[in-house]
């Protein structure tokens, strides 16, 4: 319905309640502090809090309800279907909240609500200890935590919410609580893959796992007219290697980065890469093979630190920087009728940031059951994500009609089974893409969340509807 305006007095009587800074469309800095990760997004919340603590998001949660406030919650602000920011909405902006606090005898770290990975990354690696988290090390651990989390690790370690150990949540009701494998185990088991629907999560606790500073981390450079070939050698490749692999295949377009040897420069490329959860050594012997197919362009496969790795990507993203609207598909093999897809959408990805991305799945993450967690099914052997990424703001129907068509084909491959939400670019979702994304665990989903937050004041998630009492 018709929201209320804040008149000047009230904004001054609401900056008093807080110690973090309150923006409104006429203070300095709103505009740079509005921006998230999808330029997509151009959105203009009503008023914008700085949480600098617990106690300021217990005070704009509770604002929030007295004033019928729309909330959003911004975490690492990475959401693709821009889920964090909404025009006249109140944001919840956890950016100032990014303490990372190690307890390397017990491997458990506390991370607070806005951090990002390259924040865990940095202080975990102080001890030769990792959290499996992304592959861009900007994005927030919040997020990509609550919607699950694929990167580099979860082949050995499991998922991002499969490290989580507890967490302190602050409901709709304003209450702060603390859930873990005991208490209050139904929150718990939501917040491992349901996404922000239950609270707003102040502080996470994860463990954390020996590693680095060194890996072997192999990155390989195809042009793409190899793909079909590459993809097959790749896929059977994939099915011999160890926990300690995970891997991933990118369809994309180098640019002339001076990073970037000059002979992927500018072109259209496969890229088979692949980063080892053990020693440097162990990990040169177990990818050899993948450095082995086709005739690559350029080969980049090296030791590389840990913290290197994770941020190798970083460049391609800015903040601000591209459109995005992505889908995927989980595919549970890499056929030939998935296969022949892959290779011909990769050769008509309509911008050149565009990219087919084709994560290897398996190892912990699927030894986790579907009813363990609320994530869901995790049988599949790949997930394909279609990321469209483009520049022009007039491109947004061509790109979004582009990625929508090839995504519409890729939910028809024999190989598709479910979705998986942080790889997706809508923000309303109805009972099939629910189905799709969590399987049979929607209904007690929806039980937990009318539990938690039975009038639906956190919706702008991939929403879960409180069950009906
Ligand atoms: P935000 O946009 O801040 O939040 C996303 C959602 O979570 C919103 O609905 C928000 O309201 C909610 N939320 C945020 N913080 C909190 C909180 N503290 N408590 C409760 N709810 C909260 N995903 C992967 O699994 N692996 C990857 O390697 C990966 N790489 C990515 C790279 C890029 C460049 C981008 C843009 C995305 C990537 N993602 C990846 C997807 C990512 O997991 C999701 O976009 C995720 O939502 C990002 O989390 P965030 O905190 O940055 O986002």
């Amino acid at each position: 319905g018709e929201r209320q305006t804040l008149s000047d007095e009230t904004v001054e009587e609401i900056r008093a309640i807080f110690r973090g800074q309150v923006l409104t469309s006429d203070d300095l800095g709103y505009d740079d502090i509005r921006v998230v990760q999808n330029a997509m997004l151009d959105r203009r919340p009503g008023l914008i809090i700085r949480c600098t603590g617990t106690a300021d998001v217990v005070d704009a949660v509770s604002l929030a309800y007295k004033r019928d406030l729309l909330v959003a919650v911004r975490g690492g602000g990475h959401s693709i279907a821009g889920t964090c920011t909404a025009d006249d909405s109140l944001m919840i902006d956890l950016s100032m909240m990014r303490g990372v606090w190690v307890d390397p005898d017990q491997r458990r770290v506390r991370v607070a609500g806005g951090a990002t990975w390259g924040d865990v990354d940095r202080e975990t690696q102080l001890y030769g200890l990792a959290v499996p988290g992304g592959v861009v090390s900007t994005t927030g651990v919040a997020g990509l935590t609550l919607g699950g989390g694929i990167g580099w690790l979860h082949r050995k370690y499991g998922l991002a919410c499969d490290a989580l150990r507890a967490a302190e949540v602050v409901t709709a009701s304003g209450k702060i609580i603390r859930c873990d494998g005991t208490e209050h185990e139904d929150l718990f088991w939501a917040l491992r893959g349901g996404s922000g629907n239950f609270g707003v999560v102040v502080s996470f606790e994860f463990e954390a796992y020996p590693l680095g500073p060194m890996v072997w981390n192999s990155m390989i450079v195809h042009p793409v007219d190899a793909v079909t070939e590459v993809l097959s050698r790749w896929q059977d490749w994939t099915s011999t290697v160890p926990d300690e692999v995970t891997s991933r295949a990118l369809l994309w377009s180098l640019p002339d980065a001076p990073t970037l040897p000059p002979a992927v420069h500018n072109r259209d490329v496969l890229i088979t890469a692949a980063l080892y959860a053990g020693t440097p050594d162990e990990g040169q012997r177990a990818c050899r093979a993948l450095s082995g197919f086709g005739a690559p362009l350029a080969d980049m496969s090296q030791a590389r630190s840990y913290r290197t790795a994770q941020s190798s990507l970083d460049p391609f993203f800015p903040k601000g920087g591209l459109q995005s609207y992505w889908k995927s598909v989980y595919l549970d093999r890499l056929d030939e009728d998935a296969t022949t897809f892959v290779a011909r959408i990769s050769h008509d990805r309509p911008h050149p940031t565009t990219m087919v991305h084709l994560p290897l799945l398996g190892g912990a993450m699927s030894r986790v059951g579907t009813t363990e967690t609320a994530f869901g099914d995790r049988s599949a052997r790949y997930l394909l994500s279609i990321d469209g990424n483009w520049l022009d703001p007039a491109e947004d129907d061509a790109n979004i009609r582009w990625v929508r068509n090839a995504y519409g084909e890729a939910v028809r491959l024999r190989a598709a089974s479910g979705t998986y939400l942080n790889f997706g670019g809508d923000a309303d979702l109805d009972d099939a893409d629910r189905a799709r994304a969590w399987g049979r665990n929607v209904e007690r989903l929806r039980r937990v969340k009318r539990t938690y937050d039975p009038e639906n004041r956190f919706r702008l998630n991939p929403n879960i509807p409180p069950a009906e009492s």
